[in-house]
Parts: structure tokens; C-alpha cells; sequence
């Protein structure tokens, strides 16, 4: 029986990881320490113990299966299932001095035979290769002459049906424990059900294995959940709101992704397409524009989303349901691995969710799918749908779907603790006459029907039946009718009402219904902010120390340099240093190298590439803004004399460290978005930002005075509290930014 975190402490008390171990961290990633979960998981893995790691995304699973390749002589098969996620691990270890070689369809024939005379050398540490390479006798015999001590086996749920991404290929691996008998085969993956990682087990054939399951929950991830109005406008608010970071877009249908694209391209956001759609190429470019950075945000469809992955991700957004809560736990999981606060923001809608059913049952029927997938898949898209529906804690909600214990009352960083959402003072009553109506139609209709009658619609089949007469008719006519539609899911999703049958859905009362309708339960309503930018944003889960404690335009300024580090290497700007590690040293600022080893996430190697190089760009910008160096926030040392301004959570950063200093010298923004390769709509933007963080003398260079006056003539006629009147007051011919700027012009000269 394999046995969780708990037990392995009783049946071997917890293994001692060498120091030798601990050294060897340090010197070649820099860390100090490893988080509990890697302890036991590195700790199963010297021992030689089969294992199954399922640690969420950005849990730092990957040190898991590298450091004890590092630490052991012989060799390591990685088995990955994207040639992306095995490219940057190639890289990611090349830099830090580690032998590691990836064999994939990608490679030329030069590349290909240094990689095999690298193996057989017998160096190699680490060998990242696809299930499908493996299933090929002929490569396997290829190897027999390494030492394989262990079979790392990455995204180990795709071995099984049940997961989220099944790949047949996974299927063969455990047959290679007959051509290396002796090592040890472990699997790691971030989303398994109980039901996932037995079949992993199964599957696998792991060998009496260790089971480590750490929490699920993903604390510096946001999570909301808002109704679907203007899609495109609304996840427009979400990129501006995060502009200038990492972002992915998740569409249904392939459609979506092209015309959404367009649309954020056309607002001034540096956005990209992906999807299954575009050739081989095409792909592969928008892919790397999203690793490299040079764009912000890619929009993909779910199937050929996998690739599109970087670690410093801040923000996810879901324009329609995911297909499942693992699949939106996989998906929002690109979100902060770098464990800096990101924010998930799903669209939901009726409309999409019957989509995303009759796409998901005919590929399934076109696959040949047995009927008990096919209600499985229905089953999981309710789940999804009642997740979105019902007014409990997100966090709670996600982690007690993976049967796990959510111990806090209030998260702090979701949109029902956060209070994006107002509960509606008399659900109760309101809840009592949908369920009344629900009754009185004799639990025969669905969701429209009961609608149109509580609102009283006056339709054909509403008066043939003469359901008009009904007492509940009418009853809650005031409520506009997605509201009202909203609640009447949000019941059912409290379980305080049923939805039978598939085709159409019938609503059904229950014992819950009819303990509400005598008044001894009570039921719960929410009205969510109608839009993402409704209600002013509160910060997202509570920002990092490094993060409070770092002087935002020299992190700015490290980006910049991080990015030709990379491009000179081709490599993903993440490669060279985390967002992380530039956080930390624009919070210290070390004034030496010995000092930059301090930082988390800089080992020798990467002190000897790099740390001039970084040094010099921190001495530099701390003697311009006379900002003090070598601080140590974490000893509490209060920060003296000239403090840096500090850097808003997932707020616009990007290419302001060049905008801003030509915006405070009054430069005209058509030449400012020209030199900065950005929109004009992203200057103003960014001027608008700026205008919060400091008095700016003067606007004349960019809204002509009489303009000016005309603006703040239509405000004094119209007020000032929306912009929608006095766009109309002066007939649509002053455009939105325009009227923006001048008030926020107006305001900080208050
Ligand atoms: P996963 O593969 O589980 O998604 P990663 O391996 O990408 O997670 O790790 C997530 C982040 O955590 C990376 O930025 C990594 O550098 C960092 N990290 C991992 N282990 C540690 C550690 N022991 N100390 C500090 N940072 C760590
Ligand atoms: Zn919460």
C-alpha cells in the first residue's frame, strides 16, 4: 500500500538529508534550504524508494528529481512530455554547470551525435528525453551501457485516462523496468485525484511506493470568478490592469483566440495567438515571442495551451469554463510559479457551458470514447460550473475538491473573501419565491422557464399554459434576468436545488429546497461586481517581503539587462535569474559579489556569469538616486534616507522604466511610444499610472488648452463622477483617454 506524508514519518523516521546535500544546493542554485514537501520527496528519493511527488505547480518539483541527478553518480531519465518544458530544464542546468542533455525530434543531426557521444562518455547526469523515444528498443539498448540509478518521470498523470492530458505513449514506460532493473522509478505531477494517482501507481508499476502529497492550495494565487458581460472589454481590463506582465488568455474555441488577439491587439496590448489552427512555425514563433518576453500575452486554446509556459506568469484568465476543476487547476497553475502573487480570473457563462458540453461529447463520440467517459466528462464540467456558482472561499473550495483540508476561515485572496462580491441582504426571500415558482410549476421546466415566470414575461407558451395565473407569477419582476438566472444557479449550486437530465435540464426541488421554504435553512445569494474593474482592486494574495522591500526602476532596469543576457543566449529571460532573484537583489541591493550570494536563487556558476554584470547596473542606480545599498530587510533594518518607490503587485511595469523618464520631460507621445515600441494607448496608460505616483507640473504638451477648458466645461455640466456623460455631453468627439487625463489632472491639482 503506498503510504502519504504522514505515515512515511511513522514506518522510517524522517531520512537525514547529508550536508554534502545541503552544499551542493547552495553552490549551484543558491538555496539555502528546501521547503518541507522537497524535503521528504528528496529524501524518499536518495533512499532509492520508488515515489509519487504530487506537489502543486511551483511547488519546485523539478529540484526534486534534479539535486538528488546532481548529487549521485550515474544517471537520470527524465521522461517529459514537451519538448518546451525539457528545453528549459536543458538550459536552466546548462547554466548552473550541470551535465544534462535532452534527445528530441528537435535537435540536428550535429546536435544529435554530441549528444550521443556525450552519453556514451558516461558524463552525463541527467538525460531528458519524450515517451515515445523511450517506447523505441533500439535507443533503450543505446543507453544500457549508463548507469541508470533513476526514471524521473515528469507530468505523470498523462499515463492515466483519467487525468487531464492522457497520452498513450506513458503507458509503455513501465516497461523499461526490464532493461534497468535496478533503478529506482519515481513520478511527479500537480493535479491527482485519488482515483489519478492510483492509476498512476497501477500504471507505472511502482514499486511499493512512497506517496507525498503536499497541499494543494496555491496561496499567492487570486482567484475570481465574475459573469460573463462584454468578454473582450472585460479581459481587456484585466491585461491593462496588469500591463506590461506575463499573462495567458485560455479560449474555447479557436475562433475566440483569433478574434480576442485581434481585439487586445487593437487596444494597445502586445498580445499573441496560439492555437491548433497555425502551422508548425507559427506556433513555434508565438511561443517564443511569450518565453522571451516580448510579448505580454498569449491567448491559446486549452489543447494547445501546454507549451505556452514561463515561470514569471502573473496573471491567467479563463474567457469561458475550463473542462474540469483539474484541468483549471492545471491551467491557473501557470500562474506565479515563481511564488510572486498572480491573479486567475474566470469568465463564466451559460451560454459557453453548453458549448464546451456538446464540443467536449462529439470529440469524445469522434474518439470513440466508452459512454462512461462521456458522463464523466458531462459530470466534471457541472463540477466546474457549480464551483463557479457557489459562494464559498475558492482556495477552500479547490483544495477540499482534491480531498484535502482547508484549515484558514478567509483566504484573502479570492473574490468572495476579498469581497468583490455583495450578499444579497434578502436571499432568503428571494430564494423562497425561485423555489416557491420552482413548486408551482410542478418541477416540470428549467432554468429559462422558471425565469420568465418569477419575471412575468407575457410570451406565447407562458399564456397558453396559463401560468400567468400562477401566484408566482411576476413574483420578482424587478430583478434583471441574468441576475435573477444567476441565482437560481447559485441555489443549485448550494445544493438548495437540483438540475435533472441532460438534453434540457429540468429544476427539481430537494430536502435542502424545502428546509428553506419553511424557513429553518438558510440560504446564501451573491451579486457579483459587474466587471473585473468595477470595484476597485484590492492587492492580490500578500505580496512577498521581497517584493514590499524592492526599489521598482531598478528591478525595471535588471529586466531590461536580463533580457539581452538572454537573447544573447537564447535562452528564456527566466533562465538567466528568476523574477525572484531580481526582486531580492533590487530589495538588498548587495554592493559586492559576496554578497550577492546571499540571494536566494544565485549559486556560484551563475555569481561567476552574471554577477558583475548585475553588480554594476545596482552600484550604477544606487549612486544616480542616491538610494542606500546592502540592506538587510530581513534582520528588520529600517530603510534610511532616500527610499526607492516600490513596486505595485502585478501592476504595470514592463516598459515604463523607459516611458516614464521621457513622460516627466514632457516628450509628445507619438515619439514616446515610437522609441519605448509601444501603443500611444500604453503611454497614456502609463502617464495616467505615473500621475498617481507623483505631481506632474503640466499637461499642456499633450491635451491642447482648449481642449482642456472643453473637457472640464462638459465634466462641470455633467459631473465628474463617470466619464460615459460627459463622453456623450460633448458627442462621442473627445475620446475616453483624453477626458481621463484631464481629470486626473484636475484631481491631483486638488
Ligand atoms: P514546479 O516544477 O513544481 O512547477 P519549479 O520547479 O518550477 O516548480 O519551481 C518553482 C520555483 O520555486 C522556481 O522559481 C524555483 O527556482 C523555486 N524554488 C524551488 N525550490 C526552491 C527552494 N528550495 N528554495 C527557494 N526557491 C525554490
Ligand atoms: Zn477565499
Amino acid at each position: 500500500m503506498p503510504s502519504t506524508v504522514r505515515s512515511a514519518s511513522i514506518e522510517n523516521p524522517t531520512p537525514i538529508i547529508p550536508d554534502r546535500f545541503y552544499s551542493l544546493l547552495r553552490e549551484v542554485w543558491g538555496f539555502d534550504s528546501l521547503r518541507p514537501s522537497q524535503h521528504a520527496a528528496i529524501a524518499s528519493i536518495l533512499e532509492g524508494r520508488d515515489t509519487l511527488v504530487v506537489m502543486p505547480t511551483g511547488g519546485g518539483k523539478s529540484l526534486c528529481y534534479q539535486a538528488p541527478a546532481i548529487y549521485r553518480e550515474g544517471m537520470t531519465i527524465v521522461v517529459s512530455p514537451l519538448i518546451a518544458l525539457m528545453k528549459d530544464q536543458v538550459d536552466s542546468l546548462k547554466q548552473v554547470g550541470v551535465n544534462a542533455v535532452r534527445i528530441d525530434s528537435t535537435l540536428t543531426a550535429p546536435e544529435k551525435r554530441d549528444a550521443a557521444q556525450n552519453i556514451r562518455s558516461g558524463k552525463v547526469r541527467m538525460l531528458f528525453v519524450s515517451p515515445e523515444r523511450l517506447a523505441n528498443p533500439d535507443f533503450v539498448r543505446f543507453l544500457d551501457g549508463n548507469e541508470v540509478h533513476t526514471i524521473a518521470i515528469d507530468e505523470a498523470h498523462c499515463v492515466s485516462q483519467w487525468g487531464h492530458d492522457f497520452r498513450p505513449e506513458y503507458r509503455q514506460l513501465s516497461s523499461l523496468r526490464a532493461f534497468f532493473p535496478k533503478a529506482a522509478m519515481h513520478g511527479f505531477t500537480a493535479t491527482a485525484t485519488e482515483k489519478v494517482r492510483l492509476d498512476i501507481i497501477d500504471q507505472l508499476g511502482l514499486k511499493s511506493p512512497r506517496v507525498l502529497v503536499s497541499s494543494f492550495d496555491r496561496p499567492n494565487l487570486t482567484y475570481r470568478v465574475l459573469p460573463q458581460l462584454d468578454i473582450e472589454e472585460q479581459i481587456r481590463g484585466v491585461c491593462d490592469h496588469h500591463r506590461g506582465s506575463g499573462g495567458i488568455v485560455y479560449c474555447l474555441r479557436r475562433k475566440d483566440v483569433e478574434s480576442v488577439t485581434d481585439y487586445l491587439q487593437r487596444k494597445g496590448i502586445s498580445a499573441v495567438g496560439y492555437h491548433a489552427g497555425m502551422s508548425h512555425e507559427e506556433r513555434k514563433l508565438a511561443q517564443e515571442a511569450f518565453l522571451t518576453e516580448a510579448v505580454d500575452v498569449a491567448v491559446a486554446t486549452v489543447a494547445f495551451g501546454m507549451g505556452i509556459d514561463r515561470s514569471n506568469v502573473r496573471f491567467v484568465v479563463h474567457a469561458s469554463i475550463p473542462k474540469s476543476i483539474e484541468h483549471y487547476q492545471q491551467e491557473t497553475g501557470r500562474a506565479g510559479r515563481d511564488g510572486l502573487p498572480a491573479e486567475c480570473v474566470l469568465f463564466h457563462s451559460v451560454a459557453d457551458e453548453i458549448t464546451l458540453k456538446k464540443i467536449t461529447e462529439s470529440s469524445l463520440i469522434e474518439a470513440g470514447a466508452r459512454s462512461e467517459i462521456i458522463s464523466a466528462s458531462r459530470i466534471q464540467i457541472e463540477e466546474m460550473s457549480r464551483y463557479c456558482r457557489t459562494p464559498v472561499c475558492r482556495h477552500r473550495a479547490l483544495v477540499e475538491y482534491f480531498g484535502q483540508c482547508y484549515e484558514n476561515k478567509s483566504c484573502g485572496a479570492c473574490d468572495i473573501c476579498l469581497g468583490d462580491t455583495d450578499d444579497v441582504p434578502d436571499a432568503k426571500i428571494i430564494a423562497q419565491k425561485i423555489l416557491s415558482c420552482v413548486f408551482r410549476v410542478q418541477e416540470r421546466f428549467g432554468v429559462n422557464y422558471v425565469v420568465e415566470i418569477l419575471l412575468g414575461a407575457k410570451t406565447q407558451i407562458v399564456l397558453q399554459r396559463g401560468h400567468d395565473k400562477l401566484s408566482t407569477y411576476g413574483l420578482l419582476k424587478e430583478i434583471p434576468k441574468a441576475q435573477l438566472r444567476d441565482w437560481v444557479y447559485q441555489l443549485v449550486g448550494q445544493g438548495a436545488l437540483e438540475l435533472e437530465g441532460t438534453e434540457y435540464p429540468i429544476l427539481k426541488l430537494n430536502a435542502d429546497s424545502k428546509a428553506i421554504l419553511f424557513g429553518d435553512a438558510e440560504p446564501r445569494l451573491i451579486r457579483n461586481a459587474t466587471n473585473s474593474t468595477a470595484k476597485e482592486r484590492r492587492p492580490a494574495a500578500s505580496p512577498s517581503e521581497a517584493l514590499a522591500h524592492a526599489d521598482a526602476a531598478l528591478f525595471e532596469k535588471m529586466k531590461v539587462v536580463r533580457r539581452n543576457l538572454a537573447s544573447e543566449q537564447k535562452v528564456p529571460p527566466f533562465v538567466i535569474f528568476s523574477d525572484n532573484v531580481l526582486l531580492e537583489m533590487s530589495a538588498t541591493r548587495p554592493s559586492t559579489l559576496e554578497g550577492m550570494l546571499n540571494v536566494a536563487g544565485i549559486g556560484n556558476v551563475k555569481l561567476n556569469a552574471y554577477g558583475r554584470t548585475f553588480l554594476e547596473v545596482i552600484q550604477e542606480h544606487c549612486k544616480a538616486t542616491s538610494v542606500e545599498m546592502d540592506i538587510d530587510w530581513k534582520q528588520g533594518q529600517e530603510l534610511q534616507s532616500a527610499k526607492p518607490r516600490p513596486i505595485r503587485v502585478g501592476g504595470g511595469t514592463g516598459t515604463k522604466s523607459i516611458t516614464y523618464p521621457m513622460l516627466r520631460e514632457g516628450k509628445a507621445l507619438e515619439e514616446i511610444a515610437e522609441r519605448a515600441e509601444v501603443t500611444v494607448g500604453t503611454v497614456v496608460s502609463h502617464l495616467l499610472d505615473l500621475m498617481q505616483e507623483e505631481p506632474i507640473p503640466s499637461i499642456d504638451n499633450w491635451l491642447p488648452i482648449e481642449q482642456q477648458k472643453i473637457i472640464l466645461a462638459a465634466a462641470d455640466a455633467v459631473g465628474r463622477e463617470k466619464l460615459k456623460p460627459i463622453f456623450e455631453h460633448l458627442e462621442q468627439a473627445v475620446p475616453y483617454e483624453q477626458i481621463r487625463l484631464m481629470l486626473s489632472f484636475e484631481r491631483q491639482q486638488v
